[in-house]
């Protein structure tokens, strides 16, 4: 068993490493002794699955060695003092980062939830790596779930879905994201899960043809132009065909199929040169094009999106993009740990750590206003706002860019700007235009905040704002100013 870890890690770690490993292997084979898997299955197996799912993704020594040891602190008689001598503090701050909080008893189960998330988040903002380990324990508990009993798989699976899937996605590792959200639809609505499945394969053939015809056409257009182009066909998840199905409440025969395609190039140039040959043989769909090139996601995330209509009606979501930016998009932040090859200098190191602290940021700050609020369930209610949503680029009129959830307002906005500000709006110009508090932004918009002195916070900007940010600005002032 542990030959095959080996055998992944050997791909692009030194010998010196895989001898680590082998130590953290045996300490956690002998700490698990005796103790099984719902499946019957020997414990270790559990631990070993989630350390190759991470060298899967190249993860550097420290986080296989300790996904290896994930469990001991919460399920064996190992300590935090054994950890310390035998791996060290890095170690032993990861394993302890995913390890639940002991020895306390919570008043029910959701604030048990809550609390243990808010331990593991602080873990976070201090080594990412730990939210990465949680989510590869995760992502084998959903892949072998089904030996749970149903309330509990329902339990594990909601949480999945709603929070470790939308907590991928912000750190842009996708391929993590859709696995995660398709293990939890199939035991969240197993009926409709199987219903997605079964149209979705029947019209294989279908779309294996049109994929073809769109694939050979592309590169015909293209090829004029001497632009270096590789065109694949983009996968689908169930769960997201699921959710068009309910967003446009249609029925699965009425959603039509579309058509992912990929083109990857070398440059950022060669990007819009592709983009203009494609605008220039199918008219795009209005307002479908995206440029995440020029303005990319929070989470890093760069592409231009284009959606253009064929032949005979068959429409197609075109992503372009370059080798550098499809690398991220698979691995996310987790790419800042692959080992490159002929191994990373220190100041490699120090600079991509920077980078990917910059990127917690949003995380520190949904902490600290989360801080203050009694009701440890409104951080997973924020949460999983700041994960979900898609983000948004709001400028101020000095051209300084504000990031906000989609379907975030004008009140969003001002506390976005400042507190004082917020506590005093009383009105928006949108692109020169007289706007309400209630007016949902949208990326590009030019938003100026109109305050008056004697403005103040009401109920009904709970209605209207968005962001954990706000609403709890908002709930501060009505506490300091004696409204509940
Ligand atoms: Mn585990």
């Amino acid at each position: 068993m542990l030959t095959a870890l080996i055998d992944d890690i050997h791909a692009y770690l030194p010998d010196e490493d895989c001898s680590l490993v082998t130590k953290a292997y045996n300490v956690s084979v002998a700490a698990h002794a005796g103790q099984r898997r719902a499946s019957g299955e020997e414990y270790i197996t559990h631990c070993m699955a989630v350390a190759r799912i991470l060298a899967a993704m190249r993860f550097d020594t420290p986080t296989i060695k300790a996904a290896l040891l994930h469990d001991v602190l919460e399920d064996t008689s190992v300590t935090h003092e054994d950890l310390q001598r035998e791996f060290g503090p890095e170690v032993t701050a990861l394993v302890d980062g995913v390890t639940k909080i002991s020895g306390y008893h919570f008043e029910n189960h959701e604030v048990a939830q809550a609390e243990n998330w808010r331990k593991m988040l602080l873990a976070v903002t201090k080594d990412v790596r730990v939210i990465i380990i949680k989510l590869a324990d995760r992502l084998h508990n959903m892949r072998t779930i089904a030996y749970l009993p149903a309330a509990k798989q329902a339990e594990v699976a909601e949480e999945s879905l709603y929070l470790y899937a939308p907590f991928a996605q912000r750190l842009g590792i996708y391929r993590w994201k859709s696995e995660l959200e398709d293990l939890s639809f199939a035991v969240l609505h197993p009926d409709e899960f199987r219903a997605v499945q079964a149209a979705w394969e029947q019209r294989e053939e279908s779309r294996g043809q049109h994929l073809q015809a769109w694939q050979e056409q592309i590169g015909a257009a293209v090829l004029p132009y001497a632009i270096p182009c590789k065109i694949s066909a983009r996968p689908k998840s169930l769960y997201g065909i699921y959710k068009k199905m309910e967003r446009q409440h249609k029925q699965l025969s009425e959603i039509q199929d579309l058509i992912g395609l990929r083109l990857v190039t070398d440059t950022v140039a060669n990007c819009y040169a592709l983009l203009g040959v494609v605008h220039d043989q199918w008219t795009p769909i209005a307002g479908s094009f995206t440029d995440y090139i020029s303005v990319p996601k929070a989470n890093m995330y760069q592409s231009l999106h284009t959606t253009v209509i064929g032949q005979n009606g068959v429409v197609a979501e075109i992503q372009i993009r370059t080798e550098e930016m499809h690398r991220r998009c698979e691995y996310g932040i987790a790419a800042h740990w692959r080992y490159k090859e002929g191994g990373v200098c220190r100041t490699t190191v120090r600079s991509t750590l920077r980078e990917v602290d910059n990127r917690l940021d949003w995380l520190r700050q949904l902490l600290e206003w989360q801080n203050d609020n009694k009701d440890p369930r409104e951080l997973l209610a924020a949460l999983k706002t700041e994960c979900t949503f898609d983000q948004i680029f709001v400028f101020t009129p000095k051209g300084k860019v504000i990031t906000l959830p989609a379907g975030a307002t004008a009140v969003d906005f001002a506390y976005a700007v400042h507190s004082d500000i917020g506590d005093h709006c009383f009105g928006a110009m949108v692109n020169g235009k007289l706007q309400p508090l209630q007016h949902q932004l949208v990326s590009g918009d030019i938003c100026t905040i109109i305050t008056r002195k004697n403005a103040r916070p009401t109920k009904h900007w709970l209605e209207h704002a968005l962001t954990a940010h706000a609403r709890s600005r908002i709930r501060k002032y009505f506490r300091e100013h004696g409204e509940h």
